[in-house]
C-alpha cells in the first residue's frame, strides 16, 4: 500500500502553491524500520542485530565471488538469447539443452597478480576497503555454489577488510542449474536448499532467477525456494531476464507457497524501462520491494524518472538500489567507479531530479535492513 504520509508532486505543488521549478519530492521521512525481537542480519562471519549495521549504505545485491569462467558462459548464454529472441521459432530448446555459445567473448582482464579478479584475495580485499571508505555499512553476495560462488573467500575478505558480507543461497538460472534439477522433484530441491542453510552461514535465498521467460524447472525451483523461505524466514532476492520478464509471475509463485512479500525483492525489474512503471507499481502494491539493481553507470539515467515516479507514488519504502557488479572495469582498481556505485552515482542523480536527500538515505540504509533482518529458525552454521 502507498504511504499515505507520502505527498506526490502535484499534492506539494497545490498545498505549497510552488512553481514546478521550485517543488520538491516527498521530504517526509519515512517510518524508522521495525525489527522483530531476535531479528538478525546474518552476515558470513557473524550475527548482528539489524541495529548495529545502521551506520552506513547497504548494497543488497552484488558480486564479489564467481567462478572464473561464469561471466563468459553468462554472456554467451546471454548472445544466444538475444539471437532467439530476434528470430522468434529459431530455438526453441532449453537453455540448458544448448551448447555454450560458439563465439565466447575474449577472457576479461585479470587483476595485476595474473588472476581473476574475483578470485583474487588482495584485491577484493581492496575493493570491500573502498567500500566502506565510500560509506557502505554491508555488502550482499548473490552467488551460490552453482554460480561458483566460494565462502570461505567472502569470509577473508570480510575478515581482512572488516566490511561485513551477508551471502546468498539457492540456486541461480536454467543455464547454470545442475544437471540434477531437471530430474529432481521439488520436495528435493527443497532439502537441497535446506541442506545449503545448514551448512553455511547464508544470510537470504539470492540471486534466485529465471533466464528468460520463467521456465518449467525456474517454477519448480522458485516454489522451493518459497517454501525453503517460509521454513527458514531467510528473504528472498530475484533476477529476472532482462527487461523484467515474469516479474509478476515470480511473486505468484511466492505467494502461492506462502512467503510474506515483504521478504522479497522482485530483481532487475528497473531495466524494464517504462515511463508508467507499471509492473513496478504492481510490485509495490502487493508489498514486495523493486529492484532498481543495475545502476551506477551512464545508462542509468533512463531509471531516473522511474525511480521518481514511485516516490511520488509513495513506494519510498519499496524502492530497493544497488549495482549487480560483474565486471573488473566496474572496479575502483580497475578504474570504474567501484562496487559503491549506485551510492555514489546513480544516487546523486536521484538527487538531482529532487529526490529528497534524507529519503534517499533511508532507501540505501533503512530498505535493505528491513529486508534483510530476520528471526532464525535454527542456529547458524559456520
Ligand atoms: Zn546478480
Amino acid at each position: 500500500m502507498a504511504d499515505p504520509r507520502a505527498w506526490t508532486r502535484r499534492e506539494a505543488l497545490g498545498l505549497l502553491g510552488m512553481g514546478a521549478a521550485a517543488a520538491a519530492l516527498p521530504t517526509q521521512l519515512l517510518a524508522a524500520p521495525t525489527f522483530p525481537k531476535g531479528a538478525v542480519i546474518r552476515t558470513v562471519l557473524k550475527d548482528y542485530a539489524p541495529e548495529e549495521l545502521a551506520g552506513g549504505a547497504t548494497l543488497f545485491h552484488e558480486h564479489m565471488s564467481f567462478q572464473d569462467d561464469f561471466m563468459t558462459r553468462w554472456t554467451g548464454y546471454a548472445a544466444d538469447t538475444r539471437r532467439e529472441t530476434a528470430m522468434p521459432g529459431a530455438a526453441q530448446a532449453p537453455a540448458a539443452a544448448r551448447p555454450a555459445s560458439a563465439t565466447p567473448p575474449p577472457a576479461p582482464p585479470s587483476t595485476p597478480s595474473g588472476q581473476y579478479f574475483m578470485r583474487d584475495l588482495a584485491y577484493q580485499t581492496e575493493e570491500m576497503k573502498l567500500a566502506k571508505a565510500d560509506g557502505v555499512a554491508f555488502i550482499v553476495d548473490g552467488g551460490h555454489p552453482d554460480m561458483g560462488r566460494d565462502i570461505n573467500f567472502l569470509k577473508q575478505i570480510s575478515q581482512q577488510s572488516g566490511l561485513p558480507i551477508v551471502a546468498g543461497g539457492g540456486f541461480y538460472t536454467q543455464p547454470f542449474y545442475p544437471k540434477e534439477i531437471a530430474t529432481w522433484s521439488e520436495e528435493q530441491v527443497f532439502q537441497a536448499l535446506m541442506k545449503q542453510a545448514a551448512t553455511e552461514p547464508i544470510g537470504c535465498w539470492g540471486e534466485i532467477g529465471s533466464w528468460d521467460w520463467i521456465t518449467k524447472d525456474e517454477r519448480k525451483v522458485f516454489r522451493a525456494v518459497g517454501r525453503a523461505s517460509v521454513a527458514t524466514n531467510l528473504p528472498i532476492f530475484t533476477h529476472t531476464g532482462i527487461p523484467g520478464k515474469s516479474a509478476l509471475e515470480q511473486l505468484d509463485i511466492f505467494e502461492d507457497v506462502g512467503v510474506d512479500p515483504k521478504k522479497v525483492v522482485i530483481g532487475h525489474v528497473g531495466n524494464l524501462v517504462d515511463a508508467n512503471v507499471e509492473v513496478h507499481r504492481a510490485v509495490c502494491r502487493r508489498g514486495a520491494f523493486i529492484g532498481f539493481d543495475r545502476q551506477g553507470a551512464p545508462g542509468d539515467t533512463q531509471q531516473v524518472p522511474m525511480v521518481i515516479k514511485l516516490l511520488e507514488a509513495g513506494y519510498a519504502n519499496n524502492i530497493m538500489i544497488a549495482s549487480d557488479l560483474s565486471n573488473i572495469a566496474q572496479t575502483k582498481q580497475g578504474k570504474g567507479p567501484g562496487y559503491a556505485r549506485a551510492l555514489t552515482v546513480f544516487v546523486p542523480k536521484l538527487k538531482e531530479a529532487g529526490a529528497n536527500e534524507a529519503v534517499l538515505k533511508q532507501i540505501m540504509n533503512d530498505n535493505p535492513r528491513q529486508f534483510l533482518a530476520f528471526v532464525p529458525k535454527q542456529a547458524r552454521k559456520g
